[in-house]
């Protein structure tokens, strides 16, 4: 049982992440990521294996500003508990990334479509197709995101608590759930999601 975090306000979004998935450990985890969208406009993704503070040593270096990201804790269920399977996971073109709690039940037949479309993909978990998914029905059907979302989960058998941070969408976090825990909180100037209520 993982923990997914998401904040989008006025404040500098990377410590509010990290303070959030401090509180998320006691769920249980073996590697920790954040995906910020920085002031520059890039789609940063920062993760390794191991603790949170790991995460927080190798991202010392790094850009963590702007005021949206999202971050996770992983309980591996589909691939090894590595850095690469760690969340979050980019989609092809890297615009997209997602955090993801839960099994996607039908993930190897949608991996071997996308597979055929030209999709290479990475990792060896489910939530990576998903976010691929998403974004190859933006592109053919030329949806918003929260739309895309919407049309890929009605493929999906599982559960699931996911959000997703897009490059071209400053402003917005898409978030859904099914099966899987998921709490918004609602501040003044600031939107948080997670796990359960703990960060709040
Ligand atoms: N099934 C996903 C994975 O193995 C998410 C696991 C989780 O809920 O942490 O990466």
């Amino acid at each position: 049982m993982c923990g997914i975090m998401g904040y989008i306000g006025s404040e500098e979004a990377y410590p509010r992440i990290i303070e959030g998935l401090h509180r998320l450990e006691y769920r249980g985890y073996a590697s920790a990521g954040v995906a910020l969208l920085t002031e520059n406009q890039e789609l940063n993704v920062y993760k390794c294996k191991g603790k949170v503070s790991d995460l927080e040593a190798f991202a010392r270096q790094k850009d963590c500003s702007g005021s949206i990201a999202i971050g996770h804790t992983r309980w591996a269920t589909h691939g090894a508990p590595n850095d690469v399977n760690a969340h979050p996971h980019y989609s092809g073109s890297k615009n997209l990334a997602m955090v993801h709690n839960g099994i996607i039940e039908n993930y190897a037949s949608m991996k071997i479509e996308l597979q055929k479309r030209g999709h290479v993909f990475l990792s060896d978990t489910d939530t990576e197709v998903l976010v691929h998914l998403i974004e190859e029905i933006q592109k053919q059907e030329k949806v918003s995101l929260s739309k895309a979302v919407r049309l890929a989960l009605k493929q999906v058998v599982g559960a699931y608590a996911i959000i997703v941070l897009s490059k071209d969408n400053p402003n917005q976090l898409v978030v859904a759930k099914k099966g899987s825990p998921l709490v918004i909180g609602i501040g003044v100037n600031e939107f948080l999601v997670a796990s359960d209520a703990t960060p709040m």
